[in-house]
């Protein structure tokens, strides 16, 4: 099989385990794997996102043109061409609705430091509501997310990039997951344990160390 069958086979299984998880609903969110430097698979528009086969995916170009498939690609495929034009280390991105990491970035909480994973998300960026779909989501996205892995969608959704997508798959169940801690610590009532100050900025800083190191290796460039 040639890679790039192999990445669209690769994405089929991504978008299924996602919508499994509940991050990516029935109709609500879309995936995409990198073809090469100019081009990317995508999930297809308007589809139920449970059962779609690899048959199912689009290929489409940084221009969002249908190269391969039945289409009409996603309706955020303009988001998904921003983050590739800007990113050549980017391999692949999931965009979700995932309820608490949703449901979190409609508040302004504090984030307390209650797991490493939480640390990370202290300066998590958010992106104001905008008209999902639309060219200038998908430049507001690219431009807020900057070098980073994750942008919270206010009154939308999330964003996760990675090298690959095991990795930007990864980045959203830790979203979630920590994101749903966060809030659970929150109606508890009583001040949770804490990581220490120190400890706590020791941690953010081996997390920014660590992405820039992903950023540089680029692990998904030139997947087929
Ligand atoms: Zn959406």
């Amino acid at each position: 099989m040639s890679e790039r069958g192999a990445t669209r086979i690769r994405l089929e299984e991504t978008t299924r385990e996602l919508f499994r998880a509940g991050l990516v609903t029935p109709t609500g969110g879309n995936v995409s794997a990198r073809a090469g430097p100019e081009e990317f698979w995508v999930t297809p528009a308007a589809r139920f996102k449970g059962d779609l086969a690899a048959s199912d995916m689009v290929r489409v170009d940084l221009a969002g043109q249908v190269l391969e498939g039945e289409g009409p690609p996603s309706k955020e495929t303009l988001l998904h061409s921003a983050i590739y034009r800007a990113r050549q280390d980017v391999g692949a991105i999931v965009h979700a609705h995932p309820l608490f990491a949703t449901l979190f970035g409609l508040y302004s909480f504090p984030v307390l430091p209650v797991t490493a994973d939480a640390v990370s998300l202290y300066d998590l960026p958010a992106v104001e509501f905008l008209l999902p779909g639309t060219r200038e989501l998908g430049r507001r996205v690219a431009e807020v997310l900057g070098e980073g892995s994750t942008v919270l969608l206010r009154n939308h959704g999330v964003v996760t990039v990675g090298g690959d997508l095991r990795q930007a798959a990864d980045r959203c169940h830790a979203l979630e997951e920590t994101c749903r801690l966060l809030l659970l610590a929150r109606v508890m009532g009583e001040q949770p344990a804490s990581i220490s100050e120190p400890l706590a900025a020791a941690l953010f800083a081996i997390h920014a160390r660590k992405e820039e190191v992903d950023r540089r290796i680029g692990r998904g460039i030139g997947e087929g």
